[in-house]
């Protein structure tokens, strides 16, 4: 019986994008290997079984462009990414907090707007949606790289990373998590991801924080797994929901001002 975890580790010497989600599978009946891209932007590698673990790497490298325009293709069109409209009482995600949009003239017991309150309300000033959608976003960056800095720290100190920075920016679509590497040596995060549940938002930053570790190192090979089997023994299965929770997640989409109403005749 062939063995796709050997087929696995070949593929993991590749360093594919992060956000890719790749996996094999063995078909009796095949003579060549083929790639196959799942709705959603899943890449299922189909292996003969008498294949050898490096051609299908080689096989796989070599069609990379080719996988990143059928991902992305695929990922663009299967998401169903939360859409606001900005009006009272509507339900935003922080932290895992959950809070109602209030809009007011002017703040009230608080010091700026827009703000957070511990009884799960989300304060903010009440103008054009375009201008609503810029300062809540504004807000997840400012709460996200608070909680980044203060969560990110014992990664640090456990991982002996020396002189690591931290952002929170808007990543696209397709990323929740970013590290680059010297001079830079920044830790990225999406302002989005401080949108999904918490699980999740620990598996971006300890993702992120593996790579720190070892800058030079080879992106997700074998130290890179280590470190995240010793500080989160289960981010695989994180990273498996996540592909699915994250579809969900709101990622700046509003619904435009002017309602889309066709006009009468
Ligand atoms: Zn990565």
């Amino acid at each position: 019986m062939t063995d796709p975890e050997r087929f696995r580790t070949a593929l993991a010497a590749l360093d594919l994008p992060a956000d890719w989600r790749v996996d094999v599978t063995i078909r009796p009946r095949r003579r060549r290997p083929a790639i196959e891209i799942k709705p959603g932007g899943a890449v299922v590698v189909l292996i003969p079984p008498m294949a050898d673990p490096k051609q299908v790497a080689r096989f796989v490298s070599s069609h990379r462009r080719w996988i990143a325009e059928k991902v992305d293709i695929a990922a663009r069109l299967a998401p169903e990414h939360a859409v606001k409209e900005f009006v009272d009482g509507e339900e935003f995600e922080l932290l895992g907090h959950r809070y109602r949009l209030q809009f007011v003239a002017t703040p009230v017991g608080v010091e700026q707007l827009p703000a957070i309150t511990s009884k799960g309300v989300l304060y903010a000033r009440k103008q054009r949606p375009e201008l609503v959608r810029r300062a809540v976003i504004g807000l997840y960056r400012e709460v996200g790289l608070e909680w980044l800095r203060c969560e990110g720290r014992q990664y640090e100190v456990q991982g002996r990373i020396a002189g690591l920075t931290y952002a929170v920016r808007d990543l696209g679509r397709r990323r929740w998590g970013i590290y680059e590497g010297p001079p830079k040596h920044t830790t990225t995060l999406h302002w989005a991801a401080f949108g999904l549940p918490m699980r999740f938002i620990e598996y971006v930053l300890v993702h992120e924080q593996a790579h720190a570790t070892q800058p030079g190192g080879s992106p997700h090979g074998r130290a890179w797994q280590r470190q995240m089997y010793l500080w989160m023994p289960d981010w695989r299965q994180r990273q498996t929901e996540l592909a699915d929770v994250g579809r969900h997640c709101w990622l700046g989409d509003h619904w435009p001002s002017t309602p889309l109403v066709s006009r009468q005749p």
